[in-house]
Parts: C-alpha cells; structure tokens; sequence
C-alpha cells in the first residue's frame, strides 16, 4: 500500500465514528488523490477556484469537494454548478452571491458559516456577534439556495495546546448557542469543521465532526513548483 492510503487508513481508523475526514489535497496532483480514492476516500478539500474546477473536471465524479478557502464573490460562478460545500463563507454579501449562482443552477448549496476564535489578526471570519447580525437579518431569512449546516473555524498556529484547545472549546460554544438560537427545528446544522494536521486530535477532543487534513496525508506542500 502506498504511504497516501496508509496515511489516510491511520487517520481514518483514529477518528471517532461520524467525523469525516476531508482530505486536503490543494497543490498536490491528480494521481495522489486518485491513491486516496482507490482506498474509499471520497470528500477533497481545495481552496483555489481554478484548481477545483480543473481537478473536478478530470476526476471521478462521485468526489464529494469541499471549497476550504477564502472565496472571492466573483468566483462563486465557477463552483456553484458542483461544489458539495463551502466551509469559510464569512459574510451576508459572499452568501447572497452563493445563494444567486445555485439558484441559477437548480442547486440548493450547503455552507459553512467560518467564525473567528483565533487571536492572530491574518485570520478571516466573523465574530459572534457578527454571526448572530447576519442570521438574524432579513435579507438572509430569503436566501432559499443556500442550507447553513454548521460552523467552521481555525485555532491559532500556535505550541501551545492550552491555547488551541481553549479556541476550539470556545468555537464549539458558539457552535451550541447558534444551535440553540437559531436552528433549534434543523437537523441539518450539525456540522463542526475544525482541526489541521497539526491540531486535529485536540479538535476532535473539544466537538469536531469534520477535520480537514492535508499534509500528515499527502506530505508537505512545496508550493514553489
Ligand atoms: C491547507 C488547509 C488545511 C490543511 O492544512 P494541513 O496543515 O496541511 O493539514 C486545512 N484547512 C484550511 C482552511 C486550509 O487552507
């Protein structure tokens, strides 16, 4: 077995049932993914537009992909048609785009709503009470293509456990009080998209139910090439 499916096998067997793993495959080619499909792997997470679009394109199409990245509103176009969620929309105007461009595909799209925990600045998202604004408003009660199925959320790259854990205990707070708030009838807000490769144990520790892995899969990116 290569070391991609026993990579994906170990991290698999060590998640508790009902996380899933989306395998971050951004910059990495065709053939590793197609080693992480061979063994069952079926959710990809990437964060460019244009190279989801391709890869989509020349892979099977039972690959459930995830949009991870940050996304501009004028490319929401080009994966509204196939895109299965989108993990970091952080504001009104990103989901009035993407409620738009699946209205016109017959789709209804589920999101993310990416909230802010960490204390570095660089980090996008928004704050609670930004959460609760934009839930809370009218224009996004109307937005009937889009399905918000949960929260996702990053902790600060940081050694310190402590401070990570406390970022994703806080995040899974939130997660609990939007829950309450405002999706109380839905079962389909049940989605906790945190942890990385490096921080994905504690994550699962503190709520996750979806952890987006990268390089303890596919090795570390080389983004020179
Ligand atoms: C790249 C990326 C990951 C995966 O990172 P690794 O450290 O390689 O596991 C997870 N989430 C987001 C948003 C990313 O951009």
């Amino acid at each position: 077995m290569t070391s991609i499916a026993n990579n994906i096998k170990d991290i698999t067997n060590s998640l508790p049932s009902g996380v899933k793993l989306v395998a971050v495959s951004k910059t990495k080619p065709n053939e590793d993914i197609l080693e992480a499909y061979s063994i069952g792997q079926r959710i990809f997470g990437e964060n460019k537009v244009q190279d989801l679009s391709k890869k989509s394109e020349e892979l099977p199409s039972d690959i459930e992909w995830h949009f991870i990245g940050h996304l501009q509103t004028n490319k929401v176009k080009y994966l509204a048609p196939f895109v299965s969620l989108i993990h970091a929309v952080d504001s009104l105007k990103l989901l009035k785009t993407i409620h738009k461009e699946a209205a016109k595909n017959n789709r209804v799209i589920d999101c993310l709503l990416q909230c802010k925990v960490a204390t570095e600045e660089s980090k996008f998202g928004m704050s609670e009470s930004e959460l609760f604004d934009l839930l809370s408003s009218e224009s996004y009660a109307g937005l009937s293509n889009i399905r918000i199925t949960g929260l996702m959320g990053m902790a600060t790259n940081t050694a310190n456990e402590q401070q990570v854990r406390k970022e994703f205990g806080l995040l899974k707070k939130i997660f609990e009080k939007v829950k309450a708030e405002y999706f109380t009838e839905d079962a389909e807000f049940k989605e906790l998209s945190m942890g990385m490769s490096h921080d994905y144990t504690i994550a699962v520790e503190e709520g996750s139910t979806m952890v987006r892995v990268g390089s303890s899969i596919f090795g570390e990116r080389n983004y020179t090439k």
